[in-house]
């Protein structure tokens, strides 16, 4: 099938993006990579009759890594994510997260904001997002906004973006990720290459000496895709592999915690029940990871 008609839209600036979003509020849709809506729009899923095209929004086109925090903007490809030195070097769980998105075609053109926008709970980044606490900044004719990744994902790809905004970028301080003493790993399950994934689980740890013989986690952050109707953030599992060593038992704990937490609907490929139990095993796998990390080598994350 082919896409409905539309009239085609090609802002240059975020003012005339939030324009047309205005004008055309019930009617419109961004198109940035056009990776998910291309195929939304072919099986008439959608049918908008404005398409604005946001490619030439260089504004939004970004990756600054300061003392403080790391800013991408909504536009980057996942490709530039995946192959950023200074991400992998900060915030490893964006570029591993990237890399692992479909194939190297969807990478290419996909988009930071897209992936956002779309809100699928299976998707990478929002899970990165919500284990690491970042926030999103949108926009509309109204003045720009800060949303916590917390509270951004709602319900089933249902979202606290306005019909009339522009999500411009998203935010993660640094402060709780020390890149000296602090592990992360993006792991996931997929049933077949370059599809997404049944379960992936995001996770980061911070140690107090990563050179201590039994180095104890100071902090731990935990969050599954796919595990329910918005990107789960975990926070029993983190509490109970805080304060401690990481051991069996602490992580077993960790991925029990994950098992009661996890809420998931069964699919072709696995049903609710194996998706809890590969919820909690992704949980240990995706921490052990981290702390190895967290307790060696910071260069090849
Ligand atoms: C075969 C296949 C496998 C995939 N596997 C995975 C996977 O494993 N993990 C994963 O995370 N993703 C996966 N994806 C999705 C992929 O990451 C998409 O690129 C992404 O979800 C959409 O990005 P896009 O830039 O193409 O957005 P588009 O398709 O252009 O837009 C998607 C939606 O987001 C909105 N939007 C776009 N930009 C903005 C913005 N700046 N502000 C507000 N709204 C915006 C659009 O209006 C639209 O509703 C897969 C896609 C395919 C086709």
């Amino acid at each position: 099938m082919k896409p409905a008609p539309f009239q085609y839209h090609r802002p240059t600036t975020i003012e005339e993006t939030t324009t047309l979003l205005e004008t055309h509020r019930h009617d419109a849709e961004l198109m940035a990579g056009n990776q998910s809506l291309g195929i939304i729009m072919a099986n008439r899923l959608a049918t908008p009759n404005h398409i604005i095209d946001i490619n030439d929004l260089e504004e939004i086109e970004y990756i600054d890594v300061t003392e403080s925090s790391v800013e991408i903007g909504s536009l980057v490809r996942h490709r530039t994510i995946e192959n950023s030195a200074e991400l992998k070097a900060t915030l490893p769980l964006f570029p591993q997260a990237a890399e692992q998105i479909a194939g190297p075609s969807v990478r290419n053109r996909g988009t930071l904001g897209g992936s956002i926008g779309e809100a699928d709970p299976a998707g990478n980044y929002p899970t990165v997002l919500t284990a690491l606490d970042g926030d999103l900044h949108v926009t509309s004719v109204d003045g720009s906004r800060t949303v916590p990744a917390t509270e951004y994902f709602i319900a089933y790809m249902f979202t606290d973006l306005g019909e009339d905004e522009l999500i411009t970028g998203v935010s993660i301080g640094r402060d709780p990720f020390p890149a000296d003493r602090t592990g992360m790993a993006f792991l996931e399950q997929k049933a077949a290459a370059q599809t997404w994934p049944t379960i992936s689980a995001a996770t980061a740890i911070r140690v107090d000496n990563p050179k201590a013989s039994e180095p104890v986690v100071e902090e731990a952050r935990v969050a599954l895709a796919n595990a329910a109707d918005i990107p789960l953030r975990v926070t029993e599992a983190e509490a109970s592999i805080q304060g401690e060593p990481l051991t069996d038992e602490s992580l077993s704990a960790a991925a029990g915690a994950a098992i009661d937490a996890a809420q998931p609907e069964g699919e072709m490929h696995a049903d609710a029940e194996y998706k809890r139990e590969l919820a909690g095993e992704y949980t240990r796998r995706s921490l052990e990871t981290s702390y190895e990390r967290a307790t060696t080598t910071q260069t090849d994350q």
